[in-house]
């Protein structure tokens, strides 16, 4: 085997393989309530870990730059068409790196330096990657942001309106981070089409909800949609463009060459599994279970006093404003971590805490759901949620709630982990 040993992680470096089974414990041992984090399948797992991560393969299926392409031609051509029937999608590309590659490659297949473009704001609900100023986004590109109204927090379609006929922006997008209403793509098309800007809509977080029935599509609606497939999606971390097909050479070439090299062709293949996992009766089942689950944990966390933005949610997430409980986002989010719950501290519409220290946090219930919980554990969290709360500042408190959280998860084996 040549100058090298070839002995498992454990033994050629110790040091990562603690690491490793360090997060897997915390996987299973805590409560992962991040909005954008999932457990992908074991099957996701084992083809994100394989040899296909030793192939180059720059280009698109029979159009490569290097030979030895016989078996990675298949493996994207698998992805694409099970995505394509998966979405209902005319074309799809599965190279780019991550969602913020694929976002940037939609600018890059459309927009010059300087060219107008609009998105949500970030402290509404958006993406770096929709024209906020620290990002190359808004740097780069004329930004034009939106927002939500001050009355409802939702949406303010009225205001994406006058802005658009205001500053004829070249790209419109739609998609949100943490935002936990409905998208109403058709009135963004409506808009996108009154001032000839092109529609692209990044589902990132609600793909998985989309392909399971659970969100409204944007794909067919949408010139052109974004995704990451990490998140509700439950593939490997990785992005996706799917698009009409007359848009289809702007968004291979964007990709690649312009924005990329080769492609992760361990991830494409990551991809394609979690496809074939989502074309399945039980993601559909899924998909539903993830938002009864949210439902449920807004309603419950509203009747303990929480400040739930909007007063509920559609989706996988929902916003909470927390100064009712006379804590900021940051303290709330510390705490939970020490009592097994793990969350992300979060700007609320119109917050006047600084986005390091804001007055919300962010929830979202597609992990939970993926090890099978159900509402009656919703409730346990929102109960979890309030104690934490009251007593923020005792350890035993604290450590209290973290064995109970252990005990439940116990009963609750998570896809994908390896817990010796
Ligand atoms: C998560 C997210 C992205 C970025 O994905 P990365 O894989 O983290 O680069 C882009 N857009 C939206 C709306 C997201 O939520």
């Amino acid at each position: 085997m040549g100058p090298f040993t070839d002995k498992p992680l454990a033994e050629s470096d110790p040091q990562i393989a603690r690491l490793i089974a360090g997060e897997n414990r915390l996987e299973h041992d805590k409560i992962r309530l991040i909005a954008s984090e999932n457990y992908a399948s074991r099957a996701v797992m084992e083809a994100t870990g394989s040899v296909l991560a030793n192939k180059y393969s720059e280009g698109y299926a029979h159009k490569r730059y290097y030979e030895g392409q016989q078996v990675i031609d298949e493996v994207e051509e698998l992805a694409i068409s099970r995505l394509k029937a998966l979405f209902g999608a005319e074309h799809v590309n599965v190279q780019p790196y991550s969602g913020s590659p694929a976002n940037l490659a939609v600018y890059f297949a459309f927009c010059a330096p300087g060219d107008t473009i609009m998105g949500l704001a970030l402290p509404a609900g958006g993406h770096l990657t929709h024209g906020h100023s620290v990002s190359i986004t808004g740097k780069y590109f004329k930004s034009v942001q939106y927002g939500v109204r001050k009355t409802d927090h939702r949406i303010d379609l009225d205001e994406v309106r006058d802005l658009a006929r205001q500053h004829r922006p070249k790209l419109l997008w739609c998609g949100t981070t943490a935002y936990p209403r409905t998208l109403d793509f058709p009135a963004f098309r409506a808009i996108a089409d009154e001032v000839g800007a092109l529609l692209v809509a990044d589902m990132a977080h609600i793909a998985g909800l989309v392909c399971g029935g659970a969100h409204p599509s944007p794909v067919g609606i949408a010139d052109v949609v974004t995704s990451t497939t990490h998140k509700t999606f439950r593939g490997p971390r990785g992005g996706m463009i799917f698009c009409k097909a007359a848009h289809a050479s702007a968004i291979d070439k964007a990709v690649f060459p312009g924005l990329q090299g080769g492609p992760h062709n361990h991830v494409t293949a990551g991809i394609a599994v979690a496809a074939c996992e989502a074309a399945r009766p039980e993601f559909k089942a899924y998909a539903r279970g993830v938002v009864e689950n949210a439902k449920a944990l807004a309603s419950a966390l509203a009747e303990r006093g929480f400040g739930v933005v909007t007063g509920g949610t559609d989706n996988h997430l929902m916003l909470v404003d927390v100064t009712s409980r006379g804590l900021t986002g940051k303290q709330l989010a510390q705490a939970l971590d020490k009592a097994g719950l793990v969350l992300n501290y979060n700007s609320v519409p119109f917050d006047p805490r600084k986005p390091f220290d804001p007055s919300g946090v962010r929830i979202g219930t597609p992990a939970v759901t993926s090890r099978g919980m159900g509402t009656d554990v919703m409730l346990r969290i929102a109960e979890w949620m309030d104690r934490v709360a009251k007593d923020a500042g005792s350890e035993d408190n604290l450590a209290k709630v973290a064995r109970e959280v252990k005990e439940v998860c116990a009963k609750y084996p998570a896809p994908g982990l390896r817990v010796e």
